[in-house]
């Protein structure tokens, strides 16, 4: 059931530094923002610098926390309005990245104002971790299975920004 998007990048382990070995076609999955599929979509793979994606509703809003319906099982993973957080790094199973060179688990993908930055230690505990304003990590347990309830059809495949910027070129397969 679960859907994933993908960063596509060359990242470094943030606690050694070695490249981190083993991705296929250096993605990184993770689970934040327009989710479209189980399987890697080409078309929506992020950059570091990308903006966090979401799936507008017919009315032009992001619905939070839903499936859309659909034989992809797309979802909106998370609320926009989080634009500071942790989320855990996987492979292409859905498992979380380990660096083979120094052993560190629960490496993470940080987010910072709504854009991919790169990774970072993460949480050993949970998935998620909102950082506060005062640099400190709030670890959202209770968001590692948030209810994804799914949605009535949406025919719009606009994806917008956290702000709801409209972006250009991306669509919602
Ligand atoms: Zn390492």
């Amino acid at each position: 059931m679960a859907s994933y998007a993908h960063l596509v990048a060359r990242e470094r382990c943030p606690g050694c530094s070695a490249e981190i070995a083993g991705l296929t076609m250096d993605l990184i999955g993770f689970q934040w923002g327009y989710c479209p599929s189980r399987q890697p979509w080409n078309d929506l793979f992020y950059r570091v610098g990308d903006a966090i994606r979401w799936r507008l509703d017919d009315k032009g809003r992001i619905p939070p926390w839903v499936y859309f319906v659909g034989a992809l099982q797309g979802g909106n993973v998370g609320d926009p309005s989080a634009r500071d957080l942790l989320v855990r790094a996987l492979d292409l199973n859905g498992y979380g990245l380990t660096c083979a060179a120094c052993g560190m688990s629960d490496i993470a993908i940080s987010i910072r104002g709504g854009h991919i930055v790169g990774l970072e230690p993460g949480l050993a505990d949970c998935d998620i971790a909102v950082v506060g304003p005062d640099g400190q990590m709030h670890p959202r347990p209770d968001w590692d299975h948030h209810p994804m309830p799914e949605i009535p059809k949406v025919r719009s495949r606009t994806l917008a920004t956290g702000e709801g910027l409209v972006i250009a070129g991306k669509r919602a397969p």
